[in-house]
């Protein structure tokens, strides 16, 4: 079966190289190519050897994903929809600001954790990305928007990997995605700019630690086990008391003094003064020291069958007060490209299902008809 390069980081490049009888260090040519260039081409790839690139057509590729639509927002703001095959779609968002251009990637095809408040979490869990579908998203959107903007500087200067699925529960496919991020023949991002966002999967937040300390995010979203036991399920496995103690162990590690805890407000349900006194109490007070952190209060974006609403505007805003007086920075997120508004993964999710009630119709086997004498004729289906 062909290669697809962009599964590769740097090191896996060069080991392939190898076993193709070149030298390793046509890797770093290689790579540049791909990731600096967005050159998948090998015949265009103009300093690499003629035998390399030849045999390079013959046993690899750079594997895009097929783009099944682009939203382009009022605000600049742009989603893709990428389809990873088997009916599934993943989205990718790019956020322009003034100083920064940041992409949320997504990491699997729906997701296990089922959060209440998640669109992706309904859908249930398809499938985990490969590095090269992870890179493959970063890969489209940089190059496009040079090609748009008709520059030759890099545009995306942040990843945060926020979109569909658990990044932590496909480390597997992850890591290497991560090297490609922050590796300077590759998209040479350092790595304050790549943020990684939990659920809190705890024994992956050791080994992205170890591996590679990119900026953490956990998605809290409650000041209590209780509360947070259905809003996050994954929190019966690892309750917020090991969870904050992972983040105290990711600390020396981190590119950042902080955590930036991510908590989304939905009203009348974690959105009251007593939760705000809650969670104030559980992020000075773990282990008689706090954790170092900021918190990002996030408005819901509300999709059908979450049953859930968006806090009020006032009340995002006194707990942000209350959170601030207390001497924890706190911000809310803006809202971006609301007029291409769906929930996060709503979009997939709406693929998902055209393409299951489509193949389930194919499933199905067609009858033709006999015609009655003065009947119109309809197909007959037959299970
Ligand atoms: S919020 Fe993240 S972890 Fe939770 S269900 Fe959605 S994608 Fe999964």
């Amino acid at each position: 079966m062909t290669a697809n390069l962009l599964d590769f980081d740097l090191e896996g490049l060069a080991a392939f190289c190898e076993r193709l009888g070149h030298k390793r260090f046509r890797a770093v040519q290689l790579f540049r190519w791909i990731h600096q260039k967005g050159v998948a081409r090998f015949w265009d790839m103009t300093d690499l050897a003629r035998d390399l690139r030849a045999r390079l057509a013959e046993v690899a590729e750079v594997r895009a994903l097929p783009v099944l639509a682009e939203q382009v927002s009022a605000d600049g703001t742009i989603k893709w929809l990428f389809d990873v095959g088997d009916g599934n779609a993943v989205e990718s968002v790019f956020i322009p600001e003034d100083d920064r251009g940041t992409l949320c990637v997504s990491s699997q095809a729906g997701c296990a954790v089922g959060c209440r408040f998640c669109s992706t979490g309904h859908q249930g869990f398809s499938r985990n990305l490969t590095t090269g579908e992870i890179v493959a998203q970063l890969w489209h959107a940089e190059h496009a928007l040079r090609r748009r903007l008709a520059t030759s500087e890099r545009v995306i200067s942040n990843v945060v990997m926020m979109g569909m699925g658990e990044p932590l529960q496909n480390y597997a496919a992850l890591a290497p995605a991560l090297r490609v991020m922050l590796d300077d023949h590759g998209y040479g991002l350092s790595r304050r700019r790549v943020t990684v966002s939990t659920s809190g999967v705890v024994p992956m937040m050791e080994r992205l630690a170890q591996d590679c300390p990119v900026a953490l995010a956990v998605s809290l979203h409650a000041p209590d086990d209780a509360l947070r036991d259905e809003l996050v399920p994954l929190n019966r496995k690892y309750p917020l008391a090991e969870l904050l103690d992972a983040c105290l162990r990711y600390l020396p590690a981190a590119p950042r003094d902080f955590i930036t805890f991510e908590y989304c407000m939905l009203d009348g349900v974690n959105d009251t003064p007593a939760h705000a006194e809650r969670l104030i109490a559980l992020l000075r007070g773990h282990r008689g020291r706090g954790v170092p952190c900021k918190v990002n209060l996030i408005p819901f974006n509300p999709f059908p069958q979450s049953g859930l609403r968006r806090s009020p505007r006032e009340a995002v805003k006194a707990f942000a007060d209350r959170l601030n007086a207390a001497g924890i920075v706190t911000t809310i997120r803006k809202t971006r490209g609301d007029d291409i508004d769906a929930a996060c993964g709503q979009l997939a999710g709406e693929v998902r299902d055209r393409t299951r009630a489509a193949q389930r119709l194919a499933r199905r086997r067609v009858v033709p008809l006999r015609v009655e004498r003065g009947r119109s004729p309809a197909p007959e289906v037959a299970s």
